[in-house]
């Protein structure tokens, strides 16, 4: 339902809003328990930073980069199977990435059969890229990290200080990079360990999208949530809160609608609730927006004729582009090969033109197999806030937010959920204030 669809007001036990990752979980999780609820997203469509986009030049519809998710994410694969859409994720049964480095044949991270350790620890067992005695010590790094977090370390360049420089730059860097967005100088150590242990720790490997993120979180989600009696109201941008006693009495859209409720969820992005003058914010809260920084990621989209490397993704460790992934959800045009090549905590000043030279400098390095003529398509889409920066510092502070506020809970990847600011620390935040509620 559009907001322009949408009159009158009706009290629902719970108002979610914001139509994300973590909204659309909380509604789940709400409707699953019987609550009543209504879900109020800003633009016209459901799934947050989980969108779709037609791309103007090839007319194909991209997602907003690939999402890589983990075999153990198991709220967010939950999540899928609730809105029928689990089949959407192919997850590898064990980890196995292609390691691509200049000059030199790709080099497989996976468990070797020599070995009785299966799993990501086997797969650190097993690569060849650094000699035994590195994976040794390797091995017994991550045993100690998973077993505590090391007292007087608390980036996880600080707990790599003495690890051998091959071991940085061909795991750590990457690792961190991928998991949290952010340079290991600057990544919290705790919230990786967390991060090991959830998601690689549990057997299975990496999950990759097979559909367009659209078809899964508008589509499917919002069909899901229909079927239940969710209100789903699109284009609703909640920009006042009416609040009495501690507690919230109604949201108003900028256009005119209000919508009342027992409980209020907020998913939305920390600088969205921001702009909302009348939002109660707690001083825990506003101490941990004031220090927040957030951490961009840069998507490059090459199209060519061809596939120009035999694997359809690896990580590019020392590489501009950290990773590459052949977009597999497209099946229009034969002739047409994408791929998505992916910045993490990229620095924004390089022009566009800029960037599509370096990374396809860095590609023929590691050998993909093309000309300058044979580059028939190339996009670049920097998301400069696309995903929050979980320092030491505004780890702590994420730690210690408490709501002022009887019937509001905040929910989000941002929020205080242990895990990076990801898909499943979104769908994690959005069940457990349900949750909250529910107790
Ligand atoms: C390029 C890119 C690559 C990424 N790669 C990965 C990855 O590989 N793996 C991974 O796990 N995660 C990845 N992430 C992060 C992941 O996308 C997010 O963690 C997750 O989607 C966040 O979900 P959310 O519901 O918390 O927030 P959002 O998706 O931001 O949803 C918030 C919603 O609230 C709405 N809203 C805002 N203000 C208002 C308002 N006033 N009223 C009503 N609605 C409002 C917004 O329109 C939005 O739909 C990536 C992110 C980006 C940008």
């Amino acid at each position: 339902m559009s907001i322009s669809d949408y009159q009158g007001i009706e009290v629902d036990d719970v108002v979610i809003i914001g139509g994300g990752a973590a909204g659309i979980a909380a509604a789940v999780k709400a409707v699953s328990h019987g609550l009543k609820a209504t879900l109020i997203e800003a633009r016209h469509h459901l799934g947050g930073r989980l969108f779709s986009f037609k791309d103007r030049y090839t007319g194909l519809e991209l997602n907003n980069g690939e999402h890589l998710i983990l075999a153990g994410y198991e709220k967010t694969l939950d999540l899928l199977k609730q809105i029928g859409e689990v089949d959407a994720v192919e997850i590898q049964p064990e980890i196995e990435i292609p390691f691509y480095l200049p000059d030199r044949t790709p080099v497989l991270f996976k468990s070797s059969t020599y070995f009785p350790i299966k799993g990501f620890p086997g797969a650190l067992l097993s690569f060849s890229l650094l000699n035994f005695n590195q994976r040794l010590k390797l091995i017994n790094r991550l045993r100690s990290l998973t077993a505590k977090v090391p007292k007087n370390c608390s980036t996880v360049g600080e707990w790599l200080k003495g690890a051998g420089k091959e071991e940085i730059d061909l795991l750590w860097k990457p690792l961190t990079l991928a998991a949290m967005n952010c340079d290991i100088d600057e990544a919290d150590l705790g919230i990786l360990r967390n991060a090991l242990i959830e998601g690689f720790m549990k057997g299975g490997g990496l999950g990759f999208f097979k559909k367009t993120f659209r078809e899964i979180f508008h589509n499917s989600a919002g069909f899901y949530l229909q079927s239940k009696k969710v209100k789903v109201i699109t284009g609703g941008r909640i920009n006042a809160v009416e609040c009495s006693s501690n507690k919230i009495d109604a949201v108003y859209t900028a256009n005119g609608g209000k919508f009342r409720g027992d409980y209020y969820i907020f998913t939305i992005p920390p600088e969205q609730l921001l702009k909302i003058p009348s939002f109660p914010i707690s001083g825990s809260l506003n101490a941990f927006l004031q220090r927040l920084e957030y951490s961009a990621i840069v998507n490059v989209y090459l199209g060519f004729h061809k596939q120009i490397l035999p694997d359809d993704f690896g990580c590019l460790p020392g590489s501009y582009p950290q990773w590459f992934f052949r977009v597999r959800y497209l099946n229009a045009d034969p002739n047409l090969t994408i791929y998505n090549l992916v910045i993490s905590s990229a620095d924004l000043r390089l022009s566009e033109s800029g960037i599509i030279v370096k990374c396809l400098l860095d590609l023929k390095k590691t050998g993909a197999d093309f000309d300058e003529k044979d580059v028939v398509y190339s996009r670049v889409i920097a998301h400069p806030r696309a995903t929050v920066k979980l320092t030491p510092d505004t780890e702590k502070l994420r730690r210690a937010i408490i709501i002022d506020c009887a019937n509001l809970s905040l929910a989000g990847d941002w929020t205080n959920t242990g895990l990076p600011a990801s898909i499943e620390g979104a769908v994690r935040s959005g069940y457990d204030a349900v949750d909250v509620i529910l107790n």
